[in-house]
């Protein structure tokens, strides 16, 4: 028997990490965020004061990276070296060191197995930007989904707001674009969407629109 897999990918800010965790109550399934691996092997890269731009030396950091996810209470924690990293892997520092590492297709295979691990019953939420075309092409249900880099910028700057962070959206926005040219430009495994997925622009539309419409995809498909 095969286990399910719905692949949620799109540039960053879009929504896929609501949407996932919506599915993945919803049906519950399990759920990979692929972004935090790659945030949580900037953060050992910058910890270990690797060099981030030696592809050779992240290799075997990216190899042999202790990362394990756990729930408590609801919310999912990261922990690097035994240590709970889940706030400290979504600086703006970490946010674009992790998108200059992923950028390194040898680096990007070290992580491949891993991310293929988390394929288990009774079914597999996988949120990042190459699930439907790389780790799991054989996913019987894809979507990408994006939004303008505006909106997402405004989401970003409300959700930071909300925090207690003082931010500037016209710095918040060129971070957004730039980390996405990266993400959409470099060599291997670029952000695209894959043949068969479906394409969502969630621009003006709410969460519960998404998760909806979403559901309704992946039931028709399942
Ligand atoms: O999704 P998130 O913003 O947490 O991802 C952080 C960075 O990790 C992205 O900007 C991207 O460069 C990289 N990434 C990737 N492939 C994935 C998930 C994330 O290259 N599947």
């Amino acid at each position: 028997t095969t286990v399910p897999v719905i692949t949620i990918d799109g540039p960053s800010g879009a929504g896929k990490g609501t949407l996932c965790k919506a599915l993945a109550e919803t049906l519950q399934w399990h759920l990979l965020d692929s972004g935090a691996i790659y945030r949580v092997l900037a953060l050992a890269a910058l910890h270990h004061q690797v060099d981030i731009g030696s592809e050779e030396a992240l290799v075997p950091i990216a190899a042999h990276l202790d990362v394990r996810f756990v729930s408590v209470e609801g919310e999912l924690q990261v922990i690097l070296e035994g240590e709970e990293v889940t706030h400290e892997i979504r600086t703006q520092e970490v946010s674009n060191t992790a998108s200059k590492v992923a950028a390194f297709p040898r680096v990007r295979e070290a992580l491949l197995r891993r991310q293929r691990g988390f394929k288990e019953a009774p079914g597999l939420i996988a949120d990042g930007r190459d699930m439907g075309t790389v780790v799991f092409p054989e996913a019987p249900v894809k979507i990408f989904l994006d939004a303008s880099a505006e909106e997402r910028a405004q989401r970003r700057m409300l959700q930071l707001q909300e925090k207690g962070f003082d931010v500037n959206f016209e710095r918040l926005l060129s971070e957004i674009k730039e980390r996405d040219d990266r993400d959409r430009n470099r060599a291997v495994a670029p952000l695209v969407p894959a043949a068969d997925a479906l394409v969502i622009d969630s621009t003006g539309m709410t969460i519960d629109q998404v998760i909806e419409k979403s559901l309704d995809y992946a039931k028709s498909l399942l």
